[in-house]
């Protein structure tokens, strides 16, 4: 039996910890740890670590802030500075080149400071690898006829692989009494307009195939785009939820047939809805069920509980492999919110036991869950805490890629190269462990 770690318990990270891990959990690779517990804690920029000459491409905000501050404490510039992504490489654990998505907080034992002109990832002294920052992509220098930056319009991340489309930045779930408990997005559209970004409510098509254009010309890493923003409950610019977000797709497919794949975050609609977006070209779908506990469904996602309810959720996700093909349903879980204050389950192994339940019910049927790393954001329902420790996403990275393997699964569709060294999604490392043998 592994020791109960309490939830209340706040674990920091140290060598000697990852050295542990390491060694107990042989059968994900170094790189997830790390990648992992780095998302867990975000990473503390130093200035001489963000005034380098060297062109790359800061955070572009693509619909959350999955920083650990608001931007109005961020002392150095980390909101306009820090690098979308990080790609460390070497150090202590010799890492094979691994992409970690940016969370600032200037509180985190992980360090990014320069060392022989470079800058590298530290913690506690040590050295864990040189960094890359993402390069911008040639048409970031364009601006749209209506003065619009691509950096805001069709952002990219996962290494310039993702076209980030979040057509509307705000969601109708409002309040404590509706929004998800861990999601900032309303929050996050505020404090980024109050800092005077250019951060557009609801966008405007033409804009969008406007940038577009310019990847379609000059652009050869993007494979992918994602349309998404905060659900819509009674009508918006005097279109219901489906309505709205079909004539993005529309829009893209007819303009540019099947030159990316489309893919769709949104709410868990019915079939015949479904098959509107798949008529439309969207190819991937992930209706997002965030928590599979039903006591914390109810609490944590209390919007979607009251409109939509975890049952129907569930149903929708189901018969929506009718439409896409089961590989191509790929709801997402904020990984940690199982354990958050006040709600959450009391140990780790409560935590994975409900989570794995979830993972077989929808992996048994070919479904292809996907987790995303909780981030305590400020203004969030649960707010700034100290979040799971790390053997919690060991546990669930183990526990995820078994039951991947149980079922034979394919790799999933929409995220490039899996494996260590190669996979570009940030903002988990489910498609790091994709493919590991394990060491002994
Ligand atoms: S449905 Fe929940 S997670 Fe999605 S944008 Fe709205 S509040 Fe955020």
């Amino acid at each position: 039996m592994r020791e109960l770690i309490h939830k209340k318990e706040r674990e920091i990270s140290t060598i000697s910890l990852l050295e542990q891990m390491e060694r107990t959990y042989k059968m994900i690779p170094m790189e997830a740890i790390v990648k992992q517990d780095v998302l867990r804690q975000g990473i503390n920029f130093y200035e001489d670590s963000l005034s380098l000459n060297l062109n790359y491409k800061p955070k572009d905000y693509f619909i959350f802030s999955f920083d650990h501050i608001p931007l109005a404490e961020m002392k150095k510039g980390e909101d306009k500075k820090a690098p979308e992504e990080i790609k460390v490489s070497g150090g202590h654990f010799q890492l094979a080149p691994t992409v970690i998505s940016t969370r600032n907080n200037p509180n985190s034992p992980y360090v990014v400071r320069l060392f022989e002109n470079k800058p590298h990832l530290f913690l506690e002294n040590v050295d864990l690898g040189e960094l890359e920052y993402p390069p911008v992509p040639s048409w970031y220098r364009h601006r749209t006829k209506n003065g619009k930056l691509p950096s805001e319009i069709a952002p990219v991340i996962e290494w310039g692989y993702l076209i980030y489309l979040t057509v509307f930045r705000n969601c109708q779930y409002f309040g404590k009494e509706e929004e998800c408990a861990f999601c900032d997005i309303n929050h996050n559209y505020r404090q980024q307009r109050n800092a005077g970004r250019p951060y557009t409510g609801v966008k405007d098509i033409e804009d969008i195939l406007e940038v577009l254009s310019w990847i379609d010309k000059e652009d050869t890493v993007a494979q992918v785009y994602t349309i998404t923003g905060g659900s819509v409950l009674t009508n918006l610019k005097k279109k219901s939820e489906v309505e709205f977000y079909l004539e993005y797709p529309t829009a893209i497919e007819s303009q540019f047939p099947n030159r990316w794949m489309g893919k769709l975050v949104a709410q868990a609609f019915e079939k015949e809805d479904c098959k509107r977006f798949a008529e439309a070209g969207i190819q991937v779908y992930h209706p997002n069920y965030e928590v599979w506990d039903k006591n914390l469904f109810e609490k944590i996602c209390p919007g979607k509980s009251k409109w939509i309810g975890r049952e129907t959720w569930i149903r929708r996700i189901v018969e929506s492999a009718e439409i896409f093909g089961p590989s191509h349903v790929i709801p997402n879980f904020v990984a940690g919110v199982e354990l958050s204050e006040p709600w959450g389950f009391e140990t780790v192994e409560e935590a994975i036991a409900s989570t794995s339940e979830g993972l077989d019910f929808f992996m048994s049927k070919g479904i292809m869950p996907r987790f995303t790393a909780w981030c305590p954001e400020p203004y969030t329902t649960l707010g700034t805490q100290a979040g799971p420790p790390l053997r919690y996403f060991c546990e669930l990275l183990t526990s995820w890629k078994e039951i991947f393997e149980k079922y034979n699964l394919p790799t999933p569709p929409g995220y490039g190269e899996f494996g260590v060294g190669k996979a570009v999604f940030s903002v988990s490392a489910f498609m790091d462990v994709i493919g590991y043998k394990g060491r002994n």
